[in-house]
Formats: C-alpha cells, sequence, structure tokens
C-alpha cells in the first residue's frame, strides 16, 4: 500500500500533470469506487465543468483542489492514476475516467478495486469521513517531539502498531514503520510506556527523516505512481531492514529478521533493536 512518500509524490505529479485542465465529462465503470455521492452519475454530473487546481496530500489520501469542489481520493492497495489521450485504448482495471475539455483523460486503475473517492465542497471535507478523525502529519510543524510523547507514551501497547494507527500520526505504513523503529535501535514490540527519553527522541528523528528522505526520493512502491514523470521511485534501494529478510542488518551484519507483530509482517534486527528486557541486561553488563 502505498504510504506518505508515495502519496506524497503522486499528489505532487497530479498537480504537474493535471492543474489548469478543465473536466468535460466523467466515466465510472466501477461503481463502488465511489463512496459520495453515492450514485455514481451525481458524481460525474458534479465534477463537469469543474477545474482541477492543485492535488495535495493529508494522510495517505490525496485531496485534488478544483473550483468548487474537492476530490479526496485514496489509493488503497493498487490504486494508480495515469494520463492519456482520450482517443487512447482503456487499459484493464480502468474504473473511472475523467475527460478534459483538451481531448486528454485522467484515468484511474486499480487492480484490487479497494480504492474509494469522495466529493465534497471546499473545507467540508476535514469534517467528514474519510479525513475527518485523522491523527497528526509527521512531517508539520505539530509533530513535536512532546506531541508524539503525549500521543503514545502512556499506552501500553507496542509501539509498532501505534505508529500505523492514522488516528495518532497519519502517513505511517508498514515500511516507514519498520524502517524508522530500526533507525531508532526501537524492538517493534517494545510497549510505548517502557520507552525510555532517548528511544522518544531517536523515534521522533527517525520518523521525521526517514520519511523525508523517502519524499525526496520519490517513494518506494512504483507501483501507485502516474505514468510518465512518476516512475522514478528510487527510496526502495534506501531501505534498511524492509523485505530484507536474511540480509546482512546495515548497522552490525546480523541478519535481517521477519516476524508478525500485530498482524503484520515485521522487519528488524534482534541485535540493534532489543527489547527492554535485554537493554537492561545489556546496560548492567557494561557498568561492571
Ligand atoms: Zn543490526
Amino acid at each position: 500500500m502505498p504510504e506518505l512518500p508515495e502519496v506524497e509524490t503522486v499528489s505532487r505529479t497530479l498537480t504537474l500533470i493535471a492543474a489548469g485542465k478543465t473536466i468535460e465529462s466523467v466515466v465510472v465503470t466501477l461503481p463502488r469506487i465511489i463512496q459520495r455521492p453515492q450514485e455514481p452519475e451525481a458524481f460525474a454530473a458534479a465534477l463537469a465543468g469543474h477545474t482541477i487546481q492543485k492535488a495535495e496530500r493529508r494522510g495517505k489520501f490525496i485531496r485534488i483542489v478544483l473550483d468548487g469542489l474537492v476530490l479526496v481520493s485514496h489509493l488503497r492497495m493498487e490504486g494508480r492514476y495515469g494520463l492519456y489521450d482520450a482517443g487512447e485504448p482503456v487499459a484493464k482495471h480502468t474504473h473511472v475516467r475523467f475527460r478534459f475539455t483538451d481531448g486528454t483523460e485522467l484515468r484511474y486503475q486499480d487492480v484490487r478495486q479497494f480504492g474509494t473517492m469522495h466529493l465534497f465542497e471546499p473545507g467540508e471535507e476535514f469534517a467528514r469521513p474519510p479525513l475527518a478523525k485523522l491523527g497528526l502529519e509527521p512531517l508539520g510543524e505539530a509533530f513535536t517531539l512532546e506531541a508524539l510523547r503525549g500521543l503514545l507514551g502512556k499506552r501500553t501497547t507496542m509501539i509498532k502498531p501505534l505508529l500505523l494507527n492514522q488516528a495518532y500520526i497519519v502517513g505511517l505504513g508498514n515500511i516507514y514503520v519498520d524502517e524508522a523503529l530500526h533507525s531508532a535501535g526501537i524492538h517493534p514490540e517494545t510497549t510505548a510506556d517502557r520507552l525510555k527519553p532517548d528511544q522518544w527522541r531517536k523515534l521522533h528523528a527517525s520518523i521525521r527523516s526517514t520519511l523525508e528522505r523517502a519524499v525526496e526520493a520519490g517513494g518506494s512502491s512504483i507501483k501507485s505512481y502516474v505514468n510518465g514523470q512518476g516512475d522514478a521511485g528510487r527510496f526502495q534501494h534506501e531501505l534498511l531492514v524492509y523485505g530484507r529478510k536474511n540480509e546482512p542488518c546495515p548497522g552490525c551484519g546480523a541478519p535481517i529478521v521477519k516476524t508478525v507483530v500485530g498482524g503484520r509482517g515485521t522487519h528488524f534486527c534482534v541485535s540493534c533493536q532489543p527489547l527492554p528486557s535485554v537493554r537492561r541486561k545489556r546496560a548492567e553488563a557494561s557498568s561492571r
């Protein structure tokens, strides 16, 4: 599933390729993608005549801002956008087509069919699902060390599922949580209330730096990218643990372990990311 860096990249690319284009008509061939309004005909009729101004990210959602409307799009597993000439053959799994007045067409393709689209009056989108209850943006100013500790510090559940929960912090998924926890030297099963102050500091810094570097590299997962401009996600080459089972840990050389934490496949280094009990024993041993 695309996470913050990938959705940020798709949003920026959509702005590049579609800003200024006016929608002439919309064709929906898989009605269940359209969540609001519920009738695809009403969705299409509402969008006709409106011009795209920009696309921005909120969490893992894309907000396509038009004059007088906002389209909130979630790519879920495999949704992707592409710009085509309207006459080009329509690829399999294309479910929504936005025909522009200039003869081009923005096409939404989704093999898994889990993606969603919601249409709102401007501003209304933040007060209603799916954006209403989203947590802090980890690259925003409000995401301070104090805010992170305030949100999670007293929780007695494991840190990994807490970081995946979009009600606390948005945008992090399986890839970047594993990466951030490795950079911070934290075992994914550590309960939040047992993290030490230096671990919170490292975690806060590593969440930001991991995401910033991934945004810079255009993300990791190339599947959700718009064709043309977008195919250049490079961060998969910089991943330290995710997808690297049995490969040597970049920190210590021990093989990366893959296990399941909170129902999710999880990559980490047993040696660089010790559980609190192991940390304590190591500290005792070194102080002797
Ligand atoms: Zn290691």
